[in-house]
């Protein structure tokens, strides 16, 4: 929700200040609130990118290695060529900076209480089309977790996210399918929420403390992640789950 694109690689290379880009872009109020009123999925559409556009380096991770691709928990993981019905435009993204912190979002739309691939997949593929239709490289979140608790790449972790206006920097965003200013989070998906925050989270070397969620971080005027899922998160954080 309430998120923002960075501004393009040769806007920086220009010195240009990415913040007031950034303010620019960010009247772009849409989660994934944008349909194109289709909920059939053809096919994914994954074509490689071209040379002048290379995929940057995954960031570093607390043990000075790389994480290639995406870490994922193994089981159930979805990549992004499952669901994506349009590429990545890369010259809209920049590269991500080193893992700082990880935010929890939810979709905000209407509520979602379906639990099969199919459904989630295209709920996905709603939330990348609203961001595009906003101009943003791709859909926003780096990762997404849907009701019967299965992980879904999002965003390549190789690129910055477009989920916390003017934080995007190091921030690897989660999206929790549903909206939980009116419904509440399943168990599977709380479940698979605390094991991905705990791999990211000794994957980068995140504290606690650097996992929030969108409407903690100062300015942000949004209820995301919903009443439901923040009283979650609140009562995740205080529990010894998360070291
Ligand atoms: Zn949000």
């Amino acid at each position: 929700m309430d998120t923002n694109e960075t501004p393009n690689r040769s806007s920086i290379r220009a010195g240009v200040d990415r913040r007031t880009i950034v303010s620019l872009g960010g009247l772009a109020l849409l989660c994934g609130c944008v349909a194109d009123g289709s909920r059939t999925l053809p096919g994914p559409i994954w074509p490689d990118l071209d040379e002048s556009c290379p995929i940057p380096p995954a960031p570093p991770t607390a043990s000075g290695g790389r994480a290639t691709p995406s870490p994922l928990p193994a089981g159930g993981v979805l990549p992004r060529s499952d669901w994506a019905r349009g590429a990545p435009i890369c010259s809209l993204m920049n590269p991500m900076l080193p893992v700082k912190y990880v935010t929890v979002h939810h979709d905000g739309m209407t509520p979602f209480t379906a639990e099969d691939q199919r459904s989630s997949a295209g709920r996905i593929e709603m939330i990348r089309n609203g961001h595009r239709g906003n101009g943003w490289g791709d859909i926003g979140y780096h990762y997404v977790i849907d009701r019967d608790g299965r992980v879904w790449e999002g965003r390549a972790i190789n690129y910055q996210g477009a989920h916390v206006k003017n934080c995007n920097e190091g921030n690897l965003g989660i999206c929790c399918l549903g909206n939980f200013d009116e419904q509440s989070p399943s168990a599977a998906q709380m479940a698979a929420l605390e094991r991905q925050l705990k791999l990211l989270m000794r994957t980068y070397g995140v504290p606690k403390s650097r996992v929030k969620t969108h409407q903690e971080w100062a300015g942000a005027k949004t209820a995301c992640p919903g009443r439901s899922l923040q009283a979650s998160m609140v009562k995740l954080r205080r529990s010894s789950a998360l070291a």
